[in-house]
């Protein structure tokens, strides 16, 4: 197990489970170590893979393990760890609370499905001279069609807000409110669900009302990288360290040569162990990701430099409601885990346009979760709604004495008194409450090892590589340095696509590689880009 590989990487999540599988797909030897636990879904079932633990979806399991980590300054050490096989990490930072989760296939547990490229275009631009809108787009394309994204219709959406509102002069429901993209099995026959076994013989089934939601989907409705991704790596050659979590990444050069040295504590047996290869691939996340670079350089010493780490941090704009419908006449937790945009209708188009990015997000199944009556009757009766847009991406996150400092000030973002005003606005038309705390929570930390053109502007440069440490890189959400004002599952998936390439093409040059493989998105020319497109 402690061989050297080609490459090794930190996270399964949207960052790793892609990078990693491009590499693997290549041809390259590359090793996972992912904190979580395989989950016990149906397509994991049918995969025979081993030591499957429970989503937290049902009874027992949500008090359980719903919870991994807490994380806050004044805990001893600034975390606790109540359950390893937890599902998700909850930090309470200063200014910021901040959600993400612990799985093979990271977020893709935890998320809502929604898979869309940033809201605002030109993203790319303007970033470093490597990267642009143009070159991102097919890896856009790719991912978007590994994860099966696709626009349900509306009787897919039990409680879609384009139905609930199609007589409201206040609401959008027409198609201009915008169609969802999102990574699910829809039923041929709305509410029909089947099981089915795909060509590769994975099982997985349709999406029902009330399932796939944000504390996992057991049946595989919502397409998991494992899916989408590891299971075909896996059978040229990844491999997948479950229950591995890494404590810190150590550099060592002997001879003029650099690698790595991984130093993990193995869940499964409770040993410390080490892994070693000259690529390494940082993927844990954002929070964990910073964490991980914060204490190999600050405590353990083991890597140097790096002087933007933890600057330019942010959260998205994230802003958490809820709204209290107190609908006693319909289930509103019986949909999909996003019912639609909510975007008022204005006086004039520059005030329709001019909205910030706004969803309705009901949590599906309360009543299997052993909830105090009450809050599942809350939750039944009612839907959570956020708002994501540009926040001044001015937090730091930072080491002080061993525990991870995250420092957010959400009143330099005007972002969040905008959320909060339409949110207003859209309580006063409905009629309905919308709930909320002052302190933003995030679902999306971006950023802290922001991809810049120099050092002294960035942690990574454009293809990912840390400046100072070659045969580092940093694949996840961490490298992000503009908030993507909306769901960034994709770009972050995009930007592990592309991470990915880059490392292929080095350890091609590196290996002086004789075999060829199928061309990737940066060598093809445009030409040959349209005659791909075309054909596929
Ligand atoms: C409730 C919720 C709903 C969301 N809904 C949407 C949505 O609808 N659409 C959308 O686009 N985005 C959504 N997101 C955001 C999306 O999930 C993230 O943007 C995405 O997962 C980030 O990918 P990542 O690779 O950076 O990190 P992750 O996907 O979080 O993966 C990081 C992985 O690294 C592992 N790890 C951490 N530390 C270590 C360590 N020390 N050693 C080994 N492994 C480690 C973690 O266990 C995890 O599996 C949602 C997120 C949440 C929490």
């Amino acid at each position: 197990m402690t061989s050297e590989v080609d490459v090794i990487v930190i996270g399964s999540g949207f960052g790793g489970a892609i990078s990693a599988s491009r590499i693997a797909e290549a041809g390259f030897k590359v090793r996972v170590l992912e904190r979580g636990p395989w989950r016990d879904s149906i397509p994991n079932a049918s995969q025979d893979i081993p030591n499957r633990v429970p989503f937290p979806t049902e009874g027992w399991h949500f008090w359980t393990k719903a919870v991994r980590t807490l994380r806050n300054n004044k805990l001893p050490g600034g975390r606790i760890t109540l359950n390893k096989k937890g599902f998700y990490e909850v930090l309470i930072g200063k200014g910021l609370n901040i959600l993400c989760s612990s799985n093979v296939g990271g977020g893709s547990h935890a998320y809502g499905g929604l898979n869309m490229p940033p809201p605002m275009p030109g993203y790319w631009d303007d970033i470093d001279s490597g990267l642009s809108e143009d070159r991102m787009a097919g890896h856009y394309a790719e991912v978007m069609k590994r994860m099966g994204a696709s626009t349900p219709s509306d009787e897919h959406i039990p409680q879609s807000i384009r139905k609930r509102f199609s007589h409201s002069d206040a609401i959008h429901s027409g198609p201009e409110a915008g169609a969802l993209q999102m990574g699910f099995l829809f039923p041929e026959e709305p509410g029909q669900p089947r099981e089915i076994t795909t060509e590769d013989g994975v099982r997985r089934r349709e999406i029902g009302c009330g399932e796939g939601g944000f504390l996992g989907s057991p049946d595989g409705a919502k397409t998991p990288l494992e899916v989408a991704y590891l299971y075909r790596a896996m059978q040229q050659g990844l491999e997948i360290c479950d229950q591995q979590e890494v404590l810190a990444i150590r550099k060592e050069t002997k001879a003029g040569e650099t690698r790595y040295c991984v130093n993990v504590e193995n869940h499964h047996t409770g040993q410390f162990e080490s892994h070693y290869a000259k690529h390494v691939i940082v993927a844990a996340g954002t929070v964990n990701t910073l964490h991980l670079l914060l204490h190999s350089r600050d405590g353990d010493k083991g890597l140097g430099g790096m002087p933007q780490l933890g600057k330019k941090f942010g959260s998205n704009g994230d802003y958490f409601a809820y709204w209290d419908w107190q609908d006693r006449f319909h289930d509103m937790s019986q949909s999909l885990p996003v019912n639609g945009y909510v975007r008022l209708k204005g006086e004039t188009e520059a005030a329709e346009v001019d909205q910030p990015f706004i969803i309705e997000a009901p949590l599906p199944c309360p009543d299997k979760l052993r909830l105090p009556g009450w809050v599942a009757k809350k939750l039944r009766q009612g839907t959570f709604i956020a708002g994501m847009g540009k926040d001044a991406m001015d937090g730091t996150v930072s080491l002080k004495k061993g525990k991870l400092n995250v420092d957010y000030k959400p009143e330099n973002s005007s972002i969040f008194g905008e959320i909060r005003e339409q949110m207003d606005r859209i309580a006063e038309k409905t009629g309905k409450r919308i709930l909320s705390i002052k302190r933003p929570t995030t679902a999306h930390p971006l950023g802290g090892a922001c991809i810049g053109r120099n050092i002294d502007e960035g942690v990574v440069d454009g293809k990912g590589e840390v400046f100072d440490h070659p045969g580092l890189y940093v694949a996840d959400a961490a490298a992000l340095p503009k908030p993507v004002e909306g769901p960034p599952s994709m770009t972050v998936a995009a930007w592990a696509n592309h991470v990915g390439e880059q490392v292929i093409m080095k350890l091609r040059r590196e290996n002086s590689d004789s075999f060829r493989q199928p061309l990737l998105l940066q060598e093809l020319s445009e030409k040959q880009l349209i005659e791909r497109d075309e054909i596929g």
